[in-house]
């Protein structure tokens, strides 16, 4: 089916416990490409959810005491086989999620280094001794699993959303569910089917799939079972999440929206500028929170990097994720396109200028042209809003001081770029952007190692890291006396 190598890799139900659950209705997911149904999942609620924590619960003892090396190879093997089916979990994520072949790829292979570098970074959960006030006592401190997590995950990274929660999770001994996005469960599902073939006990990882969010997003953030609980997704969904979650004062993570700016000083290399801009704008046609939102570029460059961008964005190839040639997939829905379109009008209506594309594509209704706007300030709609969509506005500015104003002036705080060859504009320019992370240079920044996360209203904690295991366990305080 669909041309994968291993057909068993397309699941249909909620995996919790270790077996597979059928509820009695499904509902379809499609291919944002065509709207073709790709297939039918069976549509999991408040029961199969309560259930999958249950499990999780139940298999905390025994995963949160084997010792750390065991759980590394466990996770290892799951490490191996993603890897081993990268081909047919990138084409799985193409069908549900749109973006191209090689960007699923690039995904699976992401997602998965994430679960490797835990595996081993698990090892190393190391406590401390600290003198005590008196002769008599010492301070001692471990770190143990905050116990069952629960998480939401978006659409716009089907796997590598999960698998950098659950490969937190999983390394620190805490065991984990997740209720994927309405629109992308076949990811999810898949890499439950290869965590069973990697040895991963049942009840470690659940998957729960349903299309009644509200619902399942109550019991996953109230339930008494659940210490921590982790989002990726939208700041007001967020907000709900984490005002729900203080019922219960649940450990929390959130890794909610961007409003990136993207800044090229005039003592840049242009040509290095382009290319950031291209990648970190136009990659999974502008869905992700770390895409470049609003390009500001100094006058004395303005034309040069407007022109060498537009001769860029032109050769891009808009199509189907599967096509061999597309550059730019479909948006995730009809509405996106809607909304990215509103954006676009209503910023030219306030003065913004096309400089290329600025309206939907003929190739159907997911699909929304490459665009670049000139002649925008930064207080248009395109620039106070997250875009999520293929459009890059640029806005002029005239010094360093002013930019960085610009730049912070925004409630999001998670990713933010700037080219620039002068040491110390570097520095400066660094310390004073209001964001959890910076390209310097660079238009791509995420990986396993690195601390990934925001400020602001763009969330708190952190993924990836040394640090990322730490918002999965907890500090005890051993007071030793009597010495
Ligand atoms: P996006 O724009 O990426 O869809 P959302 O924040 O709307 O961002 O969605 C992120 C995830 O949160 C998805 O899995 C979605 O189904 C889920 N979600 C949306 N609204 C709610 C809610 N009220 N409660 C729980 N989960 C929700």
């Amino acid at each position: 089916m669909h041309n994968l190598q291993d057909a068993q890799l397309i699941k249909n139900f909620s995996y919790i416990n270790g077996s597979w659950h059928s509820s009695s209705s499904e509902f379809p997911v499609r291919n944002p490409a065509n709207g073709e149904v790709i297939t039918n999942v069976s549509n999991a609620g408040i029961a199969e959810t309560e259930l999958a924590i249950k499990s999780a619960k139940s298999a905390l003892k025994m995963w949160s005491t084997k010792p750390a090396n065991e759980r590394a190879q466990l996770m290892r093997n799951w490490f191996n086989l993603l890897i081993q089916h990268q081909d047919d979990l990138g084409r799985i994520l193409t069908l549900e999620q749109g973006k191209p072949f090689t960007e699923s790829k690039g995904e699976i292979a992401y997602g998965a280094a994430f679960i490797e570098w835990f595996a081993e970074e698990g090892k190393r959960v190391y406590g401390d001794i600290i003198p005590g006030p008196s002769g008599d006592k010492r301070i001692v401190v471990i770190k143990q699993p905050v116990g069952v997590v629960a998480s939401i995950t978006p659409w716009n990274f089907p796997n590598a959303m999960i698998a950098r929660k659950a490969a937190a999770s999983l390394a620190a001994g805490c065991t984990f569910v997740v209720r994927p996005a309405t629109q992308t469960p076949l990811s999810a599902l898949a890499m439950a089917e290869l965590a069973e073939r990697a040895g991963i006990p049942a009840g470690v990882f659940n998957v729960v799939v349903g299309n009644d969010a509200k619902s399942m997003g109550k019991i996953l953030t109230q339930h008494p079972d659940v210490s921590k609980f982790t989002f990726t997704g939208s700041t007001p969904v967020g907000k709900t999440l984490l005002s729900q979650c203080a019922t219960s004062v649940k450990k929390v993570s959130m890794e909610l929206g961007g409003n990136a700016p993207f800044i090229v000083f005039d003592d840049a290399d242009i040509d290095e500028a382009v290319q950031g801009a291209l990648v970190s704008k136009y990659r999974n046609a502008g869905q992700t929170c770390v895409c470049t939102n609003r390009i500001f570029v100094h006058t004395n460059v303005l034309e040069e990097f407007t022109d060498k961008l537009t001769i860029a964005v032109s050769s891009l190839t808009l199509g189907d994720g599967l096509s061999p040639n597309t550059d730019i997939g479909p948006m995730i829905s009809h509405s996106a396109v809607e909304d990215v379109d509103k954006l676009v009008n209503d910023s030219i209506a306030l003065g913004a200028k096309i400089t290329l594309g600025g309206k939907k594509s003929a190739l159907g209704e997911h699909f929304y042209q490459p665009s670049i706007l000139s002649n925008v300030t930064n207080d248009m709609p395109i620039a106070r809003n997250e875009i999520f969509g293929p459009v890059a506005p640029i806005i002029a500015f005239n010094t360093e001081e002013e930019v960085i104003q610009m730049a912070n002036d925004t409630e999001y705080g998670l990713a933010a770029y700037f080219y620039s060859r002068d040491i110390g504009r570097v520095w400066r320019v660094s310390e004073a952007l209001e964001y959890g992370m910076i390209g310097i240079n660079e238009g791509i920044i995420s990986n396993a190692a690195a601390p990934f996360g925001g400020v602001k209203e763009s969330g708190n904690g952190r993924e990836g890291s040394k640090y990322g295991l730490d918002d999965y366990l907890e500090i005890k305080y051993l007071c030793m006396g009597g010495l």
